[in-house]
């Protein structure tokens, strides 16, 4: 057995097994290794009879007296046990569990777990977990017992099992990645892993948590920290250089005038363009808050360098919106900008190109490139940008992206890229009143709706995401509802639907009825990036809100309100506990996404932020992006090796760990 037998090899899985498993992303030895347990039943407190006491969850051990099978007057079955050890006896009680008495005979020695009950008055054990004492460790009795994450056919209790029988044979076979003055005082990996799994003791489970934890977090900030000294090392580019007045004339052109934050932003950009070494920085601002115009001035500097520059957009709507921003934007001082994507290609000798991922399946002309721009960053890979890289004289590239990004989180994920923030919206813009909606009052918002529709507004109304990524079961949703509304609901209004599985010319016909008012109301799944700027629509209603982060919601609310009116985003949630409306409610009074992204990293934890499900970057198993101590500790380990040995060739474990696990850490 190795890290790397598939599962359906270990005695006892097989194909079928074997398929269920990969369900969990559970397809290698390894992989097992690494499903931890997300809590631990305490059944640690071994009594003796004598010292039961209701209420109190503990362990028995002791010899079976009697063991049958009697019926409720319902027609249960109820199996009814006596368990005797040397101070006294107790009864145990199962329920639906008729064969048991073909497997439990009088005589056997048993150990059971479980909470001392009372039923009928008399004190008992109501259904608890048993096992035969035999030779071998107990794994589900007597113990902090594992549960793990379950699914069809793959129950904790198999999974105890096996992972009693891969442990001992694969731990010795690990070779610990970290040095031993990284490791310190914490736990080897064979013990770690060892204790995740079947802790000896809560002491010893907060050890191993200690230790995987920093496993998790280091290797990220070592990948990205040796990312960064080797482009630092091994790169360079042509220095892209100006005079103040040539931002200046800029500046002047633009219809508006710049917020401090925006000009903060692009004094950052312009001296990286500058330097030697090429820039590799990300932008960071709120939707609204203006990146495309500090986008166009860097455009702008390294055109006047004869250089040439490259922006990808993740959607093609957003490319095309972008390639007409620009336009404006550059064509009064001369630059003309292309577009490519997969449906539009208008390419001639433009120095600004702008496209979606199609631009990358063609043969770029590359040469000269001086700036390549990468508008929402988790939507392009690694890869991708290391295509641009592979070039002898490397361009700048800036990434953009409005997700807001907990400081500790982008020191430890992009520890890459160097980071500017725009953290300052311009000055004409209201706030966009937000309320949560219980369902009671469901038809008074539809009332809201008409009334302003009727004066002339716009509405977003976004349906529910009904799995993670927009599968047919939520575009399907999507149309329903949309049916819904359109026949029974707002009889006089002109819908428009719109999801990520129509055409790209279904989708930019639905987008441009909407900006010019075709449509009153537009119909859409989340999925679906609606980053159009149509400063008519004032209200922006959300159903199954409770499904989103708080961050993602500010950002969908931030469609709206970009003109001169009032307004408003309406949260619907399909299931209301006090949990979810209190949760939902914190977005009626906190506008700053930033502070809204930190009470989302508090309330659901690191891996479920912004449904990043689609980035591998932000899937941590067990470690925390709001421990910011273990962040800054694995941030300083990583450092200190490698500004010993930067190439690692003197840490074979950790290189070796490193490159097996870049491609989780960094997917393409
Ligand atoms: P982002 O890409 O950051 O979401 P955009 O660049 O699309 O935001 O800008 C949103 C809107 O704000 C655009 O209509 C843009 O013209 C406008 N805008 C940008 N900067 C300013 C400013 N300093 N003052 C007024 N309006 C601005
Ligand atoms: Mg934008």
């Amino acid at each position: 057995m190795e890290l790397s037998t598939p599962l359906q090899y270990i005695k006892g899985v097989g194909p079928k097994m074997a398929k269920r498993l990969s369900r969990l992303e559970l397809n290698a030895v390894e992989d097992l290794l690494h499903h931890y347990p997300f809590r631990y039943e305490d059944y640690s407190k071994i009594r003796s009879i004598a010292e039961a006491r209701v209420e109190e969850t503990v362990t028995f051990q002791g010899e079976l007296w009697s063991i049958k099978n009697t019926y409720t007057k319902s027609g249960k079955v109820m199996t009814t046990a006596i368990l005797n050890d040397e101070t006294g006896s107790m009864e145990i009680i199962w329920f639906n569990q008729r064969w048991l008495t073909m497997t439990l005979k009088t005589g056997d020695r048993l150990q059971v777990s479980g909470k001392v009950d009372r039923f009928k008055g008399k004190i008992c054990l109501l259904s608890p977990v048993w096992e035969k004492v035999e030779i071998h460790e107990p794994l589900h009795t007597g113990r902090l017992v594992p549960i793990y994450p379950e699914t069809y056919g793959v129950t904790s209790k198999w999974l105890r099992a096996k992972m009693a029988k891969v442990l001992p044979e694969i731990l010795p076979k690990i070779t610990d990645p970290l040095p031993e003055d990284t490791r310190g005082e914490m736990l080897t990996l064979q013990e770690a892993l060892q204790q995740i799994h079947f802790p000896d003791s809560w002491d010893k489970f907060n050890l191993a948590k200690e230790r995987l934890s920093f496993d998790e977090l280091f290797f990220i900030q070592l990948a990205s920290q040796k990312q960064k000294l080797l482009w630092q090392k091994k790169q360079s580019t042509k220095p892209l250089l100006y005079k103040d007045s040539d931002l200046l004339c800029f500046m002047k052109s633009l219809p508006f005038e710049l917020t401090l934050a925006q000009q903060k932003v692009i004094g950052e950009i312009c001296s990286d363009l500058q330097r030697e070494q090429p820039m590799n920085r990300l932008l960071q601002g709120e939707v609204g808050s203006g990146k495309t115009v500090v986008a166009a001035a860097a455009i702008y500097l390294t055109c006047l360098n004869n250089c040439r520059v490259t922006l990808m957009a993740p959607t093609e709507i957003l490319a095309f919106q972008h390639f007409e921003t620009l336009s404006k934007m550059l064509s009064p001082h001369n630059i003309k900008v292309g577009i490519y994507t997969g449906s539009k290609k208008r390419v001639s000798d433009e120095p600004v190109l702008v496209g979606t991922h199609a631009l990358l399946s063609e043969k770029l002309p590359l040469q000269n490139m001086g700036l390549v721009i990468v508008d929402e960053q988790q939507r392009f890979g690694v890869k991708q940008r290391g295509l641009f890289r592979a070039q002898s004289a490397s361009p700048h590239f800036l990434t953009m992206t409005a997700t807001p990004i907990p400081r500790t989180v982008a020191l430890t994920l992009y520890g890459d890229l160097d980071l500017s923030v725009i953290d300052e919206l311009p000055k004409n813009r209201k706030i966009v009143k937000t309320y949560f909606v219980p369902a009671a009052k469901r038809n008074d918002a539809y009332k809201f709706i008409e009334k302003h529709v009727k004066a002339g507004e716009q509405v977003y109304l976004i349906t529910p995401l009904i799995e993670e990524s927009e599968t047919l079961k939520t575009t399907k949703a999507a149309k329903v509802e949309f049916e819904r509304l359109k026949t029974k609901i707002f009889l006089n209004s002109r819908l428009g639907l719109l999801h990520g599985k129509l055409k790209p010319k279904e989708k930019e016909k639905a987008i441009n009825d909407f900006k010019n008012h075709k449509i009153d109301i537009l119909v859409s799944t989340s999925v679906v990036e609606v980053g159009v700027d149509v400063p008519n629509a004032t209200i922006m209603v959300i159903e199954g809100a409770e499904n989103f982060g708080l961050a993602q919601l500010h950002q969908l609310r931030g469609r709206v309100g970009r003109g001169d009116i009032q307004s408003y985003a309406l949260l619907f949630a399909e299931v209301e506990t006090p949990q979810v409306i209190s949760r939902l409610k914190k977005l009626e009074k906190i506008y700053d996404g930033l502070k809204l992204a930190e009470l989302d990293l508090k309330i659901r934890g690191g891996g479920d932020l912004y449904g990043t499900r689609q980035s591998g970057r932000w899937d941590l198993k067990i470690a925390s992006l709001s421990d910011i101590d273990l962040i800054e500790k694995t941030k300083k380990a990583a450092e200190k090796i490698l500004s010993d040995n930067l190439e690692l060739d003197k840490y074979r474990a950790l290189l070796a760990q490193l490159e097996s696990q870049a491609k989780e850490i960094m997917p393409d």
